[in-house]
């Protein structure tokens, strides 16, 4: 039987025991604890800013960003619309109303075309969104300093939804620190995990302070149990906490592990006509979190779908790139800014787009088996070659 080669699978370091053994021997079994402390401690220095929050999940953290900025029933958050759903579901919790904006094409992430129109319009129309919610794709930061500029000039916060984009950089400045609030996921499948968990990062230490408070049902400062707003229990167990920094220790390893695969594939097939990974944008570094490419149906003959059939018969998870959210049942009727009129981008990644495995501890051997299946199932050499990049 063919071992099987997953999409993006935990990778433990080995170290992560000493650190639980710590939660145990100090009887830390809790959502709090040294390793709590700890962890929120070196990830805000490892993200360069004031103060960190450890929560439960990459959710539970976007969900306090937009509690903290003050998201009302009926106000309206703008969100990248090539993402996980996870990015908006906070949103609708608050029963706000998502708008979704489209990609480009430099970064598969959000347009400052799309942006800029939404914003006019909105000011326009006398409502500007509480908050602009920002996903850096597959690990891949967007346009920040577009992005930024443009929410600065309206005056709206932005949220940097970096769940898979921790140890990326854009202009040397660390992924997930470009906007009011940052969020980082530690889910099983992320570039670094706690099985499940999260963090929100701010130079904004009040802030976060009160997202403490929120996360851990809002106790008024009281003897006995007072509660004057509603909250959550929202926060990361020590244990868990303890996995995390061990993890953190080596997401610089696991970030050139993945960048490692990376050039495999690029190497194996980068210069086939018709297929295009997903570009870098020029003084930026993604962890590469997933490889993601997609074939051009005028020159490939084989749709993504058929290329991940092929590859499951073979026990290897590939994947399309997510579905854009203003496509998806949950969210129809809902407003999407294009990029341009007649040019949906986002709309065609996910007709073309496909995510290959891309662990941190794949062999070198498994990533061979992935490559020439990918080559025989689309039969590359029937294709003309350019010079790969
Ligand atoms: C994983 C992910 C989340 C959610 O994180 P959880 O820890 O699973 O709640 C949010 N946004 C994006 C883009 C993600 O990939």
């Amino acid at each position: 039987m063919t071992e099987r080669i997953f999409l993006s699978s935990p990778h433990m370091s080995g170290k992560e025991q000493s650190y639980i053994d710590y939660a145990f021997d100090t009887n830390w079994i809790a959502p709090l604890g040294p390793n709590v402390d700890g962890f929120e401690r070196e990830i805000a220095d490892y993200v360069q800013l004031n103060d960190a929050a450890a929560t439960s999940s990459g959710t539970a953290a976007l969900h306090l960003a937009l509690e903290l900025l003050d998201v009302q029933k009926d106000d309206v958050v703008f969100c990248s619309t090539l993402t996980f759903v996870a990015s908006v579901n906070p949103i609708l919790y608050m029963n706000a109303t998502p708008v979704f904006i489209d990609s480009e094409e430099k970064t598969w992430n959000m347009s400052p075309i799309a942006l800029e129109k939404a914003l006019k319009d909105a000011k326009q129309n006398g409502k500007l969104p509480k908050a602009v919610i920002v996903v850096n794709l597959y690990g891949q930061s967007a346009m920040m300093d577009e992005l930024v500029a443009l929410c600065d000039e309206y005056g709206v916060p932005l949220v940097e939804d970096a769940a898979e984009s921790l140890g990326a950089y854009y202009k040397g400045k660390p992924s997930g620190s470009f906007g009011k609030f940052g969020v980082f996921s530690f889910n099983g499948n992320k570039i670094i995990t706690t099985s499940g968990g999260g963090m929100l990062v701010s130079n904004d230490v009040e802030a976060l302070k009160h997202a403490r408070f929120l996360a851990t049902q809002a106790r008024d400062a009281a003897v006995h149990y007072q509660h004057s707003v509603m909250g959550y229990n929202y926060r990361l167990s020590n244990i868990l906490a303890g996995v995390g920094r061990a993890q953190l220790e080596v997401l610089d390893e696991r970030v050139n592990a993945r960048r490692a695969v990376f050039d495999r594939y690029v190497e194996a097939f980068g210069g086939v006509e018709g297929i295009d990974f997903m570009p870098e944008l020029e003084n930026t570094y993604g962890n590469r979190w997933l490889t993601t490419l997609t074939l051009n149906p005028e020159k490939i003959n084989i749709t993504p779908y058929e290329l991940i059939e092929a590859l499951g018969k073979e026990s290897i998870e590939a994947r399309p790139v997510w579905k854009p959210l203003h496509l998806q049942p949950l969210f129809e009727g809902s407003t999407f800014y294009p990029h341009s009129e007649d040019n949906a981008v986002s709309e065609r990644l996910f007709e073309q787009g496909i995510c290959l495995p891309s662990g941190s501890n794949m062999t070198v051997e498994q990533q061979q088996r992935v490559i020439d299946k990918v080559i025989a199932v689309l039969g590359v050499e029937k294709y003309a070659y350019h010079s790969a990049e």
